[in-house]
């Protein structure tokens, strides 16, 4: 009642949900209820969250953030939103996003941006809140929900979280099923949590997590108690510095910030190590190839035929050219075009193969690594939370925001963002812990000792 009361209040300034569910709410809440009268208490009895609008959710219309999905209504539930809903899970509504996930501003939703809860000291203007999971985090900073689900195909859980003073986790590729999440780059996407804390996550993660037999790329491992993994200290564990990550002519209190945090862990007991990833330079270039190509390929069944909202046509391929037109916004268009081009015949080879090629050398800097270091702190982001509309003109510099979170993805690896102070401006700022495929535990371990 609470939460409802307060999306009522500031969703109207914040736009971080889409869709407001209060009746499915009242519904979880009182199952919640009773399951408690009965003594059976669940791993997240009765927490209220947000649920990105790329999950679906049986019968709650799912937008993908697209105009080309504003009237779909799944009728099946995502497997981890159905794992969220097994352990008594309350669901406020369906977060905003950039559309199909594509962006780290959140300014490119078809439903309206997101205002990050928090402004520069002595300044109103609006801020972005990161993306493309901008209204999962904008939600939970504005304490709207207690947690929320987003995806992370390159620093979508990890920017947002970084940009609203929150945490947010991105599991190792696998770690959740992408069953019901609508896809952007298959390869890369990932499910996890947001939430005010380390441990918060821990908790989400545990019960979104888990092996599932309808997604073929996850992982049959047993799931840990990721909560308990906060409480186990850094002492002993050896923390690579990677020295890559100083080069991007990063402001000074981004570096202060990275000292501080590596300070924390030194006294309480870890070493900190020297580091290189000599391919991570190559991190994003390459991302920005491979991710356009396969959402080229996964946003060809939105033909107005299926799924879709529908322009009329002549014929077939009038219909199927007027209704993307007119469903899919630039920045979608943008990225089908780049996907299309580094797939087409002739121009594979240059950029598809070799980007591929390239991702197997950022795999392997990072194994090599984890042989002699047990995680890897960095800052999430090169910059603090910008304008909004800044950027928006400049593609490529929007898309230098990834610079620090897409190598996580190309490799497939665990990446948590903490929060870590403020700027001079007032404005949080994240630190990232990298860690060894399905060691989220030890990640959670140093994320937790770096709060
Ligand atoms: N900013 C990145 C992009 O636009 C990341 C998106 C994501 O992780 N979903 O592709």
């Amino acid at each position: 009642g609470a939460f409802l009361g307060a999306i009522e209040a500031l969703n109207p300034r914040l736009n971080a949900f889409i869709t407001v569910t209060p009746e499915l709410a009242l519904e979880h809440a009182a199952a919640a209820d009773a399951a408690l009268a009965r003594g059976e208490q669940g791993n997240l009895t009765g927490i209220p969250l947000a649920i990105k609008d790329l999950f679906c959710t049986a019968g709650v219309r799912t937008t993908a953030g697209s105009r080309i999905l504003e009237h779909f209504v799944p009728p099946y539930e995502s497997t981890v939103s159905a794992n969220l809903l097994r352990d008594g899970a309350v669901f406020l509504g369906k977060a905003n996003l950039d559309e199909f996930a594509m962006g780290s501003s959140n300014m490119t939703s078809a439903f309206g941006a997101v205002t990050n809860p928090w402004t520069r000291q002595g300044d109103n203007a609006p801020l972005v809140p990161g993306g493309s999971s901008g209204g999962s985090a904008a939600a939970v900073a504005a304490r709207l929900a207690l947690g929320a689900t987003a995806t992370d195909t390159g620093g979508s859980i990890r920017q947002p979280a970084s940009f609203c003073g929150i945490a947010g986790m991105k599991p190792t590729y696998g770690r959740c099923s992408r069953w019901g999440i609508v896809a952007f780059a298959s390869s890369l996407d990932q499910a996890g949590p947001v939430a005010r804390t380390v441990e918060d996550c821990a908790i989400l993660l545990t019960s979104m997590a888990g092996h599932d037999p309808k997604d073929s790329t996850s992982a049959d491992r047993p799931v840990p108690d990721f909560a308990a993994a906060c409480r186990r200290g850094v002492k002993g564990l050896r923390i690579g510095v990677p020295r890559e990550y100083r080069s991007e002519g990063m402001p000074p209190e981004i570096e202060a910030l990275w000292q501080q945090g590596l300070g924390w862990l030194r006294e309480q007991g870890a070493e900190i190590v020297d580091v290189s990833l000599p391919h991570t330079k190559y991190g994003l270039a390459t991302y920005y190839i491979v991710a356009p190509a396969e959402a080229s390929s996964n946003l060809a069944r939105y033909d107005g035929v299926r799924f879709t909202s529908r322009e009329d046509g002549a014929d077939l391929t009038e219909l199927y050219e007027k209704t993307r037109a007119a469903g899919f916004g630039a920045e979608v268009k943008r990225r089908i075009m780049i996907g299309t081009y580094v797939l087409s015949a002739g121009y594979y080879d240059a950029y598809y193969l070799r980007a591929q090629k390239v991702r197997a050398l950022i795999l392997k800097d990072f194994t090599d690594v984890f042989r002699g270091v047990d995680a890897l702190v960095t800052p999430t982001a090169p910059s603090a939370a910008f304008a909004q509309g800044e950027r928006m003109d400049d593609p490529i510099k929007m898309y230098l925001n990834d610079v620090f979170t897409v190598p996580a993805n190309m490799s497939g690896i665990p990446g948590l963002s903490v929060p870590a102070g403020l700027d001079a401006q007032g404005l949080p700022l994240g630190l990232q812990v990298l860690g060894r495929p399905f060691d989220e535990e030890t990640v959670f371990a140093v994320g937790a000792a770096l709060e």
